[in-house]
């Protein structure tokens, strides 16, 4: 766990999320800021910062990351979605504990 990371805090129960999906490697919750009418979040519970940061060891983690994306979407009514890693700043990510964004169901209300 990292002190400052918000994602370690939503591992450990700190803040609270809306959680769809646990384990003992990942957990799965709606993002606060949704930008589609489903948006989901698929999150190790190790602090990896990056994807830059992942070697063969996680190679079986993101493939575990990759088919929850599609049992979760399923059960969450979703035909069709996408399914968006960001990496680093330029790559848009904004929190340092890699995460899979999972989007359906059209734009946000
Ligand atoms: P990034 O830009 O790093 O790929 O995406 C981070 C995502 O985490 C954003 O979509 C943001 O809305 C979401 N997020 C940030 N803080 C929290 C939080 O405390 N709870 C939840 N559920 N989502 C969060
Ligand atoms: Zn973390």
């Amino acid at each position: 766990m990292s002190a400052d990371c918000i994602f370690c805090k939503i591992v450990a129960g700190y803040i609270p999320s809306k959680t769809i999906f646990q384990d003992d490697e990942v957990i799965a919750f709606h993002d606060i800021r949704p930008l589609a009418k489903v948006h989901f979040l698929i999150v190790p519970k190790a602090h990896i910062e990056t994807l830059k940061d992942c070697t063969a060891e996680h190679q079986a983690l993101l493939g575990k990351m990759m088919l929850l994306a599609a049992q979760l979407a399923a059960e969450q009514g979703l035909t069709g979605y996408k399914t968006v890693m960001n990496v680093g700043r330029e790559g848009g990510q904004e929190v340092f504990h890699i995460h899979l964004h999972v989007f359906g169901g059209g734009p946000a209300a």
